[in-house]
């Protein structure tokens, strides 16, 4: 089997190389889906599906041929190769991909679990986590509601776990039934907007932040809805006998994260118990 020795986009003609017309429209158009989004995958697939073919009338695209194309340098040109990629697109498609990476190796299973169950505590859709640069981790509402907060992954894993444990040492917190709205006393408010406060500041101090949710718990009292006895009773029966919690024991029994854009963070159990920050601790 004949394989290819020039590079895709290419040909060489009187042992010169020259820009492959058709060839060199797929190189654009990989680099140009790329930096819109598509993932390495989902190229692949398209030109399979569109049966591109890569040489001599075979079809062979997988996220490996992707991955070289958009991290060959020879696109921009030099003196063997003409240009077909211009260097802003290249580095447009560089640093997408070095964002991907990035992401992918400092998330660990607790941010992925948050990924996949915070929702906006304005409108109930999915809030998805912004990558930015640095140290800050910015959340927003994936509908139109405009909610976005900064919370450091450090916080929200802190609180969440904060919430579990909290229910671990008491039970009954899993069936509180609240029969009384919220209702933001000055003491709360008064927490609340120094959480904001802290959540805005350029650097966070995670130790302020962490205590001021604490406090905010304190002087909160947030209803819990309740869904049916024998599934709450099952869910302390299990909760009981947890000795270490992790991102595990995070995805089994909690169903949702919520949002609220004022900082706080309600922590919803399979039985649908509600549990603000640091937990309704003085509901009892
Ligand atoms: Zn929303």
């Amino acid at each position: 089997m004949a394989i290819r020795t020039t590079l895709y986009g290419y040909q060489v003609e009187n042992g010169k190389t020259v820009i492959h017309n058709e060839e060199s429209e797929v190189v654009k158009r990989v680099f140009s889906l790329y930096v819109e989004g598509e993932t390495l995958n989902s190229i692949a697939t398209m030109l399979t599906e569109e049966n591109v073919a890569y040489f001599q009338d075979e079809v062979k695209w997988n996220k490996n041929t992707i991955k070289r194309m958009i991290e060959n340098e020879k696109y921009m040109g030099n003196e063997v190769y003409p240009m077909i990629i211009s260097t802003s697109l290249f580095n447009q498609a560089k640093t997408v991909k070095e964002s991907k990476s990035c992401k992918q190796e400092t998330h660990t299973p607790e941010v992925e679990l948050f990924r996949e169950i915070a929702v906006c505590g304005k409108c109930g859709s999915r809030f998805k986590r912004v990558n930015t640069w640095g140290t800050r981790e910015k959340w927003m509402c994936s509908k139109g509601c405009k909610c976005s907060i900064y919370i450091d992954d450090a916080i929200l894993e802190y609180v969440v776990t904060g919430n579990l444990s909290m229910v671990i040492r008491n039970l009954d917190l899993l069936n509180i039934v609240a029969d009384s709205q919220y209702m933001p006393t000055i003491d709360v408010t008064k927490e609340e907007n120094e959480l904001i406060r802290l959540l805005e500041q350029p650097k966070l101090k995670f130790s302020a932040v962490a205590k001021c949710i604490l406090q905010g718990a304190k002087v909160r009292f947030d209803c819990c809805k309740f869904d049916n006895g024998e599934l709450t009773e099952e869910l302390k029966d299990e909760i009981s006998s947890i000795d270490k919690i992790d991102y595990r024991i995070m995805k089994e029994y909690i169903k949702q994260i919520i949002i609220q854009p004022d900082g706080r963070i309600i922590t919803v159990f399979i039985n649908n118990a509600e549990i603000t920050n640091g937990g309704a601790e003085n509901a009892s």
